[in-house]
């Protein structure tokens, strides 16, 4: 499927799950396999340009992208999750989000400065869950080589830059 049929199957759901908030559901992507899979593939060609030894993802969209694609290309992957969910010592970060606040944790011993990571998630909004992912794979001593999201809100279009890592932005609202 192309970007643009992809983009006419993601609804738009106004003041939820706060007023003020565009949600966007991405449920009609996974209930419909032919989306889904062409999510994957444009995901995973991307990713395949970079030499990554691990995909970090956010809790918890991120989740069901991460895994499809680390079973793909054979690429080992780290679950970032919400504070006190992870067994043994962890990184953490505090961040604001959209619309309120959250804590991610990594285990420590997942990552080493060895690892090349790509960060997955389902959309970027305030670019706080990025960062936030791209602070613990610093406190790993690993890289970040790539992100990539399936949605991104121009709104918040000026946020959207992290350095020289490269960005994937399949759909763009
Ligand atoms: P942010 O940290 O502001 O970039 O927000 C990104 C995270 O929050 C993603 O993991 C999304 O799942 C979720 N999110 C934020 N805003 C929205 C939105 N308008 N629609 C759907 N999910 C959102």
């Amino acid at each position: 499927m192309t970007k643009e049929s992809l983009k006419k199957i993601i609804i738009n759901i106004p003041d939820f799950p706060i007023k003020g908030i565009q949600f966007k559901d991405i449920n009609p992507i996974l209930n419909n396999p032919e989306a889904f899979q062409s999510v994957i593939n444009i995901f995973a060609d991307f990713i395949k340009k970079y030499k990554a030894t691990a995909i970090l993802v956010p809790e918890a969209r991120g989740f069901v992208f991460g895994a499809a694609i680390a079973y793909k290309l054979g690429i080992k992957l780290i679950l970032a999750r919400k504070k006190g969910k992870l067994p043994g010592k962890t990184y953490n970060v505090s961040y604001d989000l959209e619309y309120g606040a959250t804590t991610l944790e990594i285990q420590q011993n997942v990552l080493s400065k060895k690892d090349t990571v790509i960060v997955i998630d389902d959309l970027i909004a305030t670019s706080g869950t990025i960062n936030a992912c791209l602070n613990l794979i610093k406190q790993s001593n690993a890289q970040t080589v790539a992100i990539a999201t399936l949605i991104s809100l121009s709104e918040f279009a000026d946020k959207h830059h992290f350095g020289n890592i490269p960005l994937l932005e399949i759909i763009q609202f």
